[in-house]
């Protein structure tokens, strides 16, 4: 299990999963950072992103050979991962700034601490590659996103032959689309 960062909303279960026995890398939370780690067959690595003043961590993870990017609760990101032909990108897509009201009770965290489906977007459009075949859109604010027009917005940028979808319960996806002689 990877956490980004220790609010309640991302880390709230992790003691009950060191409980069980899962292993859990929580990089903001280790005085001496190890940039990588292994997972049986995945190499996970991390990288700082900006989340208001809270250390929180991005992942690049290698499993079998697809490489896999998770970002969340972040404003931007300093790093290019392009040269690294990414597959899965699964990033967050927060708000859409015309539907964020300055008179909201946490405007400035929202603004400073997560992607805009603008930024998401850059973001995309900066790192994609013809590897990349999926996108995994999460953190959608429930008030400030609609799903439909990001994942439009999204699909334009990401192209047709990219796999868009909004994270959900249960979601799964084939990392080795299938008939691949793995
Ligand atoms: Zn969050």
């Amino acid at each position: 299990m990877l956490c980004t960062h220790g609010y309640l909303d991302h880390s709230k279960a992790v003691k009950d999963f060191e409980n069980m026995g899962i292993k859990v890398w929580k990089p903001f939370s280790e005085s001496n950072l190890t940039d990588h780690m292994k997972f049986g067959r995945f190499l996970v690595q991390c990288f700082p992103l900006p989340h208001n003043s809270m250390p929180n961590f991005g992942f690049y993870i290698n499993a079998d050979g697809q490489k896999i990017l998770y970002l969340t609760d972040y404003e931007y990101c300093r790093f290019n991962f392009k040269s690294l032909q990414v597959n899965h990108i699964i990033c967050e897509c927060n708000y859409q700034q015309e539907l964020v009201s300055r008179d909201l009770a946490n405007y400035e965290h929202k603004i400073r601490g997560h992607s805009s489906l603008d930024y998401c977007k850059r973001f995309i459009s900066e790192n994609k590659t013809s590897a990349l075949r999926t996108v995994i859109l999460c953190h959608m604010g429930a008030e400030t996103t609609i799903a439909g027009e990001c994942l439009a917005e999204v699909q334009k940028v990401a192209g047709n032959g990219v796999n868009v979808v909004v994270a959900r319960k249960g979601l799964e996806i084939e990392l080795i689309e299938s008939g691949c002689p793995f």
